[in-house]
């Protein structure tokens, strides 16, 4: 295991469109545990791929942000459903600093592989999980926290 040095804005990786995994190797296994050590030691509850530099649609989440509790490891996630609305406060690793108040779905469901179990999973989620969830998607589909903002909100965040 070791812990990766996270991309930051404005790195280019982290508007890129992510590729879907097309087969779990030892090197995706590898990169699953190095990317859940990563995000607890910088104390997140979240980490996509791109966010470590690979440009890979997996993600790692924990909504306790404490070394294995609730850890959640998906390859290929997809948002299968949606509902709802809530909008609150968000930071994101790879904007050290920002804080934005976005809109996200108040309860979802995703499908995806489990590398550890070897099966496709799904997954309902509401409130902050649902959030985390949807926020490492975006990261999947190169979008940051201040995308999902009006633009004139969007520009200040950026200055
Ligand atoms: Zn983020």
């Amino acid at each position: 295991m070791a812990i990766l040095p996270i991309v930051k804005y404005p790195d280019d990786i982290l508007k890129q469109q992510a590729s879907s995994v097309k087969r779990i190797t030892k090197d995706i296994f590898n990169l699953v545990d190095d990317m859940a050590e990563t995000m607890y030691e910088a104390q997140g509850v979240g980490l996509a791929a791109p966010q470590i530099g690979r440009s890979l649609r997996l993600i790692v989440l924990d909504p306790t942000g404490k070394e294995a509790k609730q850890l959640i490891t998906l390859v290929n996630p997809q948002i299968t459903f949606g509902e709802g609305e809530i909008e609150d406060e968000e930071g994101c690793l790879s904007l050290p600093g920002v804080i934005c108040k976005v809109k996200r779905f108040a309860k979802i469901r995703i499908k995806g592989i489990d590398p550890i179990k070897g099966k496709e999973v799904e997954i309902e989620a509401e409130d902050f999980l649902a959030r985390i969830f949807q926020h490492e998607i975006d990261h999947l589909n190169g979008k940051l926290i201040w995308d999902r903002l009006g633009m004139l909100k969007r520009e200040f965040y950026k200055h």
